[in-house]
Order: structure tokens, then C-alpha cells, then sequence
């Protein structure tokens, strides 16, 4: 019986051990049970609900912005991975940059698959240009570091158990259909549905890999601390933004962009 356990573990430990995958410039391997050719779709498909649902903004200099950072910063990244000879990483990746009108919401997010979205309230504290570097790299770094697979994953193991995990990596056709409210939270899409965002530890990676990004795309990451500070400063909503309520705290985040800032500036002298 108790050997029959111990191999059962083993079992387990070697399953999780094989699905796990490792988060692009970051030390960190992650729990990834499901594939992106799971969740992008279904990904893409909550991102058209919501743009359904919502009134995006075009034509302002606001909106026009959020699509010129997001793509300039794009570019960037698809540069870094192809100079790194890993192209493929970003193949099923469909980009796309939206402005939402909603001046109480104060919050952007960027779903699986790289599909953000920025909230008109968030655009007084972004202020310019540069501003809206640092969110946008912030948002993209949550998405190339597949923080919202990871979130998936764990909240899949958590809700279902081993059953059906197992059934999704046999990739059995029969398999349940992953919830929209773990899909929505492994977006981030937070505060607006009311859902639990991301996890400290991915806020902070957000951190320093947003910093890099930026960067890359020729934006002066110094700017970031400036951002934080406004950030911080702004009060009022009934609920924190996802932005502040799970980041690390103030202090410790401006210490980390000052830890990270050397290796940032290598890529803001290295940009075109
Ligand atoms: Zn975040």
C-alpha cells in the first residue's frame, strides 16, 4: 500500500517535472500543463468579447499611442528572439493594442497570446509617451513570460485535481473545456470582472522583463521609477488597480528597477 503511494508519487513528481517550462530571461521554470494551442484560441476569442462589450477608442492621439508603443515594442521582442535564434517562441502570438474607454478604471492587462488592453483611466497617470512604454512593456513581459498559462495551470490543478489534468495532457477529446473565469484570470483581466490577478512573484518578473522591453524598443527605462511614483501616489476607486493592489511594495519595487536598471540601460544604448 505505502510502496504503492510512493510510486503514485513518483509518478506525479515526474508529470509535473515534464510539464513544466522555463520563463524566457528570467532563472524560473513554471507549471505549464496546458499548451498555447489550448488557451491562445480561447484567449483570442474572450479578447473579441470584450472589445464587443466595450467602446474602444480610435482615432485620438491617445489611441493612436497605445497602438504605436505596443507594436514598437512588439518589434523589439521579436527582434531580441530572433537574435537569440528563437523566433518560433513567438509564433502563435497575435498582437494587438487596444484603448477602452472607462475613465474610473484605472488598469491595463494583456491577455495569452499578446492581446492588451489600456483603460482610458490610466492614461492621465502614463502622462506621455514614455509613460505608456512602461505599462505596455509591464503588459507584454506578462505575456511573453506566460504568466497567464502558469496561473491557468495552477488554478487547473487546483479546481479539478489530477483527473482531469491528466486528461488534458493526454490531450483526450473528451477533456473539459477550461472555465472562461480561469481564462480571464490567467489574463489578468482582473479588477474588471472582479477576479484575482496575478501573483506577486509574476508582477515583479513583470517588472524587469517590461524594463528590458522598453528598452529594446528605445524607450529610457528610467522613466519606470518615475511612473511607479505616480502610480502609487494615486488613491481614490473603491477596489486598488491590479496594478498596485498585488505588486510588491513600493519600496521593494523601486529597489528592484534600480537593481535591473544597469542591464536595461545596456538595452536602451544598444537600440536603434
Ligand atoms: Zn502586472
Amino acid at each position: 500500500m505505502k510502496r504503492k503511494f510512493a510510486s503514485f508519487s513518483v509518478i506525479l513528481i515526474a508529470l509535473v517535472l515534464i510539464q513544466c517550462s522555463s520563463v524566457p530571461m528570467s532563472d524560473r521554470s513554471q507549471l505549464s500543463l496546458i499548451g498555447n494551442d489550448k488557451i491562445f484560441p480561447m484567449s483570442f476569442d474572450q479578447y473579441e468579447q470584450v472589445k464587443k462589450e466595450s467602446k474602444i477608442i480610435t482615432g485620438t492621439d491617445d489611441a493612436r499611442t497605445v497602438k504605436r508603443v505596443g507594436t514598437r515594442i512588439q518589434r523589439a521582442v521579436e527582434q531580441y528572439f530572433s537574435d537569440q535564434g528563437e523566433s518560433n517562441y513567438l509564433n502563435d502570438y497575435k498582437w494587438e493594442f487596444n484603448l477602452i474607454e472607462e475613465d474610473e478604471m484605472v488598469n491595463a492587462w494583456c491577455m495569452p497570446g499578446g492581446k492588451v488592453a489600456f483603460y482610458t483611466g490610466i492614461m492621465p497617470i502614463c502622462k506621455d509617451e514614455l509613460g505608456v512604454a512602461v505599462v505596455m512593456g509591464h503588459e507584454i513581459a506578462h505575456a511573453i513570460a506566460n504568466h497567464g498559462r502558469e496561473r491557468i495551470s495552477q488554478q487547473y490543478a487546483a479546481q479539478f485535481g489530477l483527473s482531469a489534468v491528466s486528461i488534458l495532457l493526454t490531450g483526450g477529446s473528451g477533456g473539459p473545456s477550461i472555465p472562461t473565469d480561469i481564462i480571464m484570470q490567467g489574463a489578468g483581466a482582473a479588477t474588471s470582472l472582479g477576479i484575482l490577478a496575478f501573483s506577486r512573484k509574476h508582477e515583479s518578473e513583470a517588472d524587469k522583463l517590461g524594463l528590458y522591453f522598453m528598452a529594446m524598443a528605445g524607450y529610457n527605462p528610467q522613466e519606470a521609477p518615475k511612473f511607479w511614483e505616480r502610480m502609487a501616489a494615486q488613491s481614490g476607486g473603491e477596489s486598488p488597480p491590479e496594478f498596485v493592489s498585488t505588486h510588491p511594495s513600493h519600496d521593494t519595487r523601486i529597489s528592484d528597477l534600480k537593481k535591473n536598471m544597469p542591464k536595461a540601460m545596456e538595452y536602451y544604448k544598444n537600440s536603434d
